[in-house]
């Protein structure tokens, strides 16, 4: 689901297309895309997309899993995807809000990183609660 979100970014900037598809307890999944804008810091990234969306529609609702990829010229990208420092901030906070890891998939063309937790990703983070 996560590779079939990239489709749907919006990237006349960049032309880098990242998916995001984030696995609610209530088993709902949610998607998000890059959106850029021409001015740049309006545009949001894939994961933010989707786990705002997710927040609005089903407050409460724990995150379970986060899949993260990307397609750039013609393929999806060799390398996994991880997510800019702002995500992980953000992805931080639902987690603590959630009392529990989300397991994050970093997806490349033929391999997966499977991390269990953002704190692996973002050390010595900012949290004011
Ligand atoms: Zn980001």
């Amino acid at each position: 689901m996560a590779k079939d979100a990239t489709f749907r970014a919006y990237t006349p900037y960049s032309n880098f297309h990242v998916g995001a598809a984030l696995l609610l307890e209530n088993g709902e999944v949610v998607t998000g895309a890059n959106q850029e804008n021409a001015s740049f810091p309006a545009g949001t990234c894939a994961e933010r997309s989707a786990i705002f969306y997710a927040a609005s529609r089903y407050p409460g609702v724990r995150f379970v899993r986060l899949a993260i990829t990307a397609w750039q010229k013609g393929d999806f990208v060799e390398e996994p995807t991880a997510p800019c420092g702002v995500c992980r901030q953000a992805i931080l906070e639902y987690e603590k809000l959630g009392k529990q890891p989300i397991e994050i998939l970093l997806c490349g063309r033929h391999k997966v990183y499977r991390i269990n937790g953002i704190r692996a990703l973002l050390p010595l983070s900012f949290e004011e609660f």
